[in-house]
């Protein structure tokens, strides 16, 4: 017998926060203010700031395990509560900005926050909830143009008073660090607890080149939001590599965002597939107005990006796409859509195919999709079923032991979206399970339909759900925004999409419309769709 004779260095943010300070002092932070200013700090910065962050919760009655939340924009100050209160044994509670009042005093409330961290152009959003949730004993203030109202603390004043030390205590791998609640477009948002050691794995995850690839050289621009499943992990990522960090702040317009790209020579930029559609569009328009020699790469998950989009990006302005999907309950990196050698003797279109999958699982992530009758599915590339994933960033619960359903009993979580897998293990997200449409007992991807009809020249954005169906139970409905400028009639879209799908995946009806709802992370919104038009074919 032998034992292994290596140290148990427990995982934990605090690492994270020393190797920036000591590696990488001279990395920049850069933030556009509300008033649209840079401010510009380092690394080396920070560590004080953290450091006076946590004395002044600590002098606020913050204990170990507390919650303290964020309302904030993307910006400085919001990393400096992302380290400062984990690692002061604290829980981050980063609440979605985007959320209707009455979420937030679910969540808040659920969640038990004792603290809140909020931008002072938020204060009107958190004056409608913060009555109503009573756990909330301070409001601390980043007066990012407007000065805190009385009964309300000021951030920079709270740091000013304190030392820019502070004895950050040696935590349990296993500590909550940070919580997120599921954006579920029906029923109550649920808690996903992430611990120090989940955190840490998955920043690791994310340098690897197979997936963010996220690198020391790297200017990284998350466009995501910091209440979006911790930017998808990329402020961590930085410090852990000492890459330089630009945040939008409130300015995510596609002009402002592609200001900042150039100006600030952003190398890798992430967000949802809506941003990145508004911004080729500017491109494709004004090709020349933006220097954007530096930017390799673009991060593009949260919901389907389309071909179109992944193609045009990289055939006229050079820039790689990579495609992602992940969830709040997976940190998020689940899958990345890498090209492998077994791919090089592709066609351009085939090569394309396999980038607008999902993709294959993550380092220390494992996937497998199950039919309705629970029997697991052969990687066929054919078989439609619910995608399960595990894994070390994976959620094993949710806060309060809720939705014990969505967790198998062999220990898998069930996503709730429909894939399939090919031999190779890339996944294809057809649908969330509530938006795949069940016409005559068959299954019909609103994805791959979307996807095909935003190729077409005119459409913007198509978003393809189910409408209530005397017949066939449900048949697909397909909402469409034009292109500025654009338009085509019914009957080429009809024929745009000839020829790629069954016949019976046409959809039955096409309506225009000024823009697709969104929910609060920018993923369409089906349910509003189903309730603003589900029944227009019972009415023909
Ligand atoms: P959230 O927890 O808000 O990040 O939402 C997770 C859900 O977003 C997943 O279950 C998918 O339905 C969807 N999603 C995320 N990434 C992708 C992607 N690349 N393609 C299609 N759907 C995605």
């Amino acid at each position: 017998m032998v034992e292994g004779t290596m140290m148990d260095v427990p995982l934990t943010l605090k690492y994270l926060l020393e190797r920036a300070r000591t590696l990488f002092p001279r990395s920049e932070i850069v933030s556009r203010a509300a008033d649209k200013a840079l401010h510009r700090s380092t690394f080396g910065d920070l560590y004080p700031r953290a450091c006076k962050l946590a004395n002044a919760l600590t002098r606020l009655g913050v204990k170990p395990g507390d919650r303290v939340a964020t309302l904030c924009w993307n910006h400085t100050r919001h990393v400096e509560a992302y380290l400062a209160v984990p690692c002061m044994g604290a829980v981050l509670h980063t609440l979605n900005l985007r959320l209707h009042p009455s979420d937030l005093t679910y969540i808040a409330g659920h969640a038990g926050d004792s603290v809140v961290i909020v931008d002072s152009s938020l204060l009107p959003l958190l004056d409608k909830f913060v009555k109503d949730v009573p756990s909330i004993r301070h409001v601390i203030v980043v007066a990012d143009g407007g000065a805190a109202p009385a009964g309300t603390l000021d951030y920079e004043a709270l740091l000013a008073a304190e030392e820019g030390s502070f004895p950050f205590p040696d935590l349990a791998e296993g500590t909550p660090a940070a919580i997120c609640y599921t954006s579920g477009t029906t029923g109550h948002p649920k808690g996903v607890v992430y611990t120090h050691r989940s955190t840490m794995l998955h920043t690791l995850a994310v340098c690897m080149a197979d997936t963010m690839g996220i690198r020391g050289q790297d200017t990284l621009l998350p466009v995501v939001p910091m209440f979006h499943v911790n930017a998808w992990g990329i402020p961590f990522a930085a410090l852990l590599t000492g890459a330089k960090l630009v945040f939008a702040g409130p300015h995510l317009d596609p002009e402002g965002l592609l200001d900042l790209m150039a100006s600030e020579r952003v190398t890798f930029a992430a967000g949802v597939p809506t941003i990145w559609l508004g911004i080729l569009a500017h491109l494709d328009r004004e090709p020349r107005r933006w220097d954007l020699g530096r930017l390799e790469r673009m991060v593009v998950g949260g919901s389907a990006a389309p071909p179109s989009m992944i193609d045009g990006f990289s055939r006229r302005h050079g820039i790689t796409v990579m495609h992602a999907w992940g969830m709040t309950e997976t940190s998020p990196i689940g899958t990345t859509a890498k090209l492998r050698p077994i791919h090089d003797d592709l066609d351009d279109e085939q090569k394309l195919a396999v980038r607008s999958s999902q993709g294959y699982a993550a380092p220390l992530v494992e996937t497998r999709s199950r039919g309705e009758d629970g029997r697991v599915l052969p990687w066929d590339g054919k078989s439609m079923g619910e995608l399960e994933v595990r894994g070390p960033w994976v959620a094993g619960a949710y806060l309060g032991g809720e939705g014990k359903d969505r967790f198998t009993d062999d220990g898998w979580f069930r996503t709730g979206d429909v894939v399939t897998i090919d031999a190779d293990g890339y996944v294809r997200i057809c649908d969330r399970t509530k938006d795949v449409i069940k016409s005559g007992g068959e299954w019909i991807s609103s994805v791959e339909l979307e996807n095909a009809l935003m190729s077409h020249a005119a459409v913007l954005e198509a978003a393809v759900f189910a409408g209530r169906h005397p017949k066939w139970d449900e048949r697909p409905i397909a909402a469409v925004v034009w292109k500025p400028g654009a338009k085509a009639t019914e009957a080429e879209l009809r024929a745009h999409l000839k020829g790629k799908f069954a016949s019976f995946w046409e959809p039955d009806l096409f309506i225009e419309v000024e823009a697709i709802p969104k929910t609060s992370t920018g993923k369409f919104l089906k349910t509003k769709l189903r309730e603003l038009y589900g029944d227009r074919l019972l009415d023909r």
